[in-house]
């Protein structure tokens, strides 16, 4: 039996090993924390549960393709639930409630201006046509060499892309108005990239958003790795926990033969690295830093890095009803909000998100009471940003009178009873995030579609690569897909 070893059971390497272990390979995953999931992650304390990480469903179909093709129901093991309106948006103390329900929709905007809803069909019918033409010919694709990219007809489709300019420039051709402007361009942080300078092309978030609708698991994120973890347990594929690994042991540069765990060689027929791929390709693989060709030490650390976040996750003894599951409080100067976050300064009127899964779900907190997780985009750990300088009991302070005001939650901070807080440097330790950005490698053109690393290596004949730094990117439902396709790649060559 061929066996197969997995680096990190997040959702990239446990979806990989879904697939392979279906097809009959002898798959074990290698994961140094204490349960799957990865990121999609969990602190429970005190009668109060909170996802850590991912908290937006969206594309609920590539949730359940894991279950689908693996041949069994995924109704049998997470439930899916519609949230509409998706979520409230407030940009210059104006509230908007999100719905992906078109009459909801066009209510919102004709309450601007018919023109504005004209200007939104338009952008959905552009956006939609790039989308199709993404998802078929480069996101559901992986690419191993120069003529997967470079023939006639993926140029061509590629150019009808049409991704050279940024995101808010795109959306400003048919929106007038600043708060919608707005409303269509924060997304782009999803993935931890800003409107103002991404492509073009990520304003198919919003659109996947409106057109396919928010979900949310019932129990919570974490649930979702849980019914990952246990599918791969029911096919036979294994998990060691709490088993870092040390190095990807090569042969002669071009060749797996296994992992070290433990100081100990785990032979292996091939290896996917689920682990993030910076990290991996500068700590992990064990060949001369001149093999390792474009992602040799000195040429990672200048790539760009996505944002990370800064996050509280607060127990209250308080239920407040006006708060939806999501609520996004923009900075009244977005723009320069997001310029301060590229430049690794600490925003001094910070956007921020807050997820209140306490509002639909009881197992969330205990009655009467709220477990809220507060999101605040901030710079990764390469742009400057030296958290030991940063006095974070007071930014948690001010995050938390901010979020007090703005949201009209009132007397929420005298009702904290438990407080946890992750920054930058908690997703470098916990996860090996490669300088803590919270969503792998920028999506910036040079770093996207053929021009983001493989799902398989180019040189090392028989490894492999899942996850939010590899193709086709960052996002669970992208993350699933990664490893997918690097499972497609393993089975074409054994
Ligand atoms: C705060 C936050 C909010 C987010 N919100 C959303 C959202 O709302 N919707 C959405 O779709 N996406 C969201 N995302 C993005 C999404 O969570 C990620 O893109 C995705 O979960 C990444 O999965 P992954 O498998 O690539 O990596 P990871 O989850 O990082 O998994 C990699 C695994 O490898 C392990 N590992 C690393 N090094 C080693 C080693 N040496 N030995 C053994 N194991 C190792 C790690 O411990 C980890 O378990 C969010 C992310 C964050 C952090």
């Amino acid at each position: 039996m061929t066996n197969i070893s997995i680096i990190g059971a997040g959702v990239g390497g446990l979806t990989t090993a879904i697939y392979l272990q279906k097809e009959g390979y002898q798959v074990t995953i290698y994961e140094k924390n204490n349960r799957p999931g990865g990121k999609m992650d969990t602190i429970e304390d005190s009668g109060f549960k909170f996802d850590t990480g991912p908290t937006i469903v969206m594309m609920p179909d590539t949730y359940k393709k894991p279950f689908l093709d693996s041949g069994v129901n995924y109704k049998d093991y997470f439930t899916l639930e519609r949230v509409d309106p998706i979520m409230d948006v407030i940009t210059n103390n104006k509230k908007i409630s999100l719905s992906s329900d078109l009459v909801n929709l066009a209510k919102e905007f004709e309450n601007y201006d018919e023109s504005e809803m004209l200007g939104f069909l338009k952008y959905v019918t552009d956006i939609y046509n790039k989308y199709i033409n993404a998802k078929n010919n480069f996101i559901y694709k992986s690419f191993r060499g120069p003529r997967d990219f470079y023939n006639i007809k993926t140029l061509w489709n590629a150019y009808k892309l049409k991704t050279f300019t940024s995101s808010f420039t795109a959306i400003q051709k048919n929106i007038q108005n600043t708060d919608l402007q707005y409303l269509l361009s924060f997304q782009t942080l999803y993935i931890g990239i800003s409107p103002f300078s991404g492509p073009s092309i990520y304003n198919i978030i919003p659109m996947i958003e409106l057109i396919y609708g928010v979900w949310f698991i019932k129990g919570g994120m974490f649930t979702y790795a849980k019914a990952l973890e246990k599918r791969l347990i029911e096919l036979g594929g294994k998990i060691a926990y709490n088993a870092t690994v040390e190095k990807i042991v090569v042969e002669k540069n071009q060749h797996v033969r296994g992992l070290l765990v433990n100081n100990t060689l785990i032979k292996s027929d091939a290896v996917v690295v689920n682990a993030d791929f910076p990290y991996a390709m500068t700590n992990l693989l064990d060949i001369d830093d001149d093999k390792k060709g474009k992602y040799g030490k000195k040429n990672i650390k200048n790539m760009d890095y996505s944002m990370s976040c800064f996050l509280l996750y607060l127990g209250v003894n308080k239920k407040f009803n006006q708060l939806k599951l999501h609520t996004i409080k923009m900075s009244d100067d977005f723009e320069k909000n997001v310029q301060q976050i590229d430049h690794g300064i600490l925003p001094d009127d910070p956007s921020f998100y807050v997820y209140n899964p306490s509002s639909i779900d009881d197992s969330f907190a205990p009655s009467e009471k709220s477990s809220l997780y507060i999101l605040v985009p901030v710079a990764n750990l390469k742009e400057n940003t030296d958290w030991s300088k940063i006095n974070t009991d007071r930014f948690t302070k001010e995050i938390i009178h901010k979020v007090e005001k703005e949201l009209n939650l009132k007397d929420l901070e005298k009702n904290i009873s438990l407080k946890k807080v992750y920054t930058p440097v908690t997703f470098q330790n916990r996860y090996n995030s490669f300088f803590g950005s919270t969503f792998g490698l920028k999506p910036t053109l040079k770093q996207s579609n053929y021009f983001r690393p493989h799902n398989k290596h180019s040189k090392i004949d028989n490894l492999y690569f899942a996850g939010a730094s590899v193709h086709p990117g960052a996002g669970v439902p992208i993350v699933i897909t990664s490893g997918e396709l690097a499972a497609k790649e393993l089975i074409k060559d054994f």
